[in-house]
């Protein structure tokens, strides 16, 4: 999408602090840390939010999960979340699918 921020630091278009990066996915930190450890996971091909999975594009949220797992092992991080926020109300600012992970201080429950 060309007017997608995240489709344009895919494309390079728009610098970003790398964590890992694939065929299927990049991982870049937050422009915004919520917390000392704060990243983002997103699927190289265009999907706007968890709304938009389904059988065909599904594959590639197993895979960024994979990745999850593997990078904060890499990272030493034993506890973090994991946040996929959809449709404004819940606070989504980017409509390209994106899992936040956050680690490296204590979280509240319920969320704000
Ligand atoms: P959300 O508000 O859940 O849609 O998450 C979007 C996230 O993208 C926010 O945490 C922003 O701080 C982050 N963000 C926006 N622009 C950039 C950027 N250029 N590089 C890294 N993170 C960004
Ligand atoms: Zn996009």
């Amino acid at each position: 999408m060309s007017d997608c921020l995240f489709c344009k630091i895919i494309a390079g278009e728009i610098p970003s602090n790398k964590v890992y990066e694939d065929e299927l996915c990049l991982a870049f930190y937050d422009i915004d840390p919520q917390a000392p450890t704060h990243f983002l996971v997103i699927p190289k091909a265009h999907i706007g939010s968890v709304a938009e999975v389904d059988g065909d594009n599904a594959a590639v949220v197993a895979h960024i999960f994979e990745v999850i797992a593997r990078q904060t092992k890499k990272l030493g991080l034993d506890s973090y979340r994991v946040v996929s926020n959809i449709g404004v109300q819940a606070g989504q600012s980017v409509p390209h699918l994106h899992f936040h992970v956050l680690a490296g201080r204590d979280m509240t429950w319920p969320p704000g």
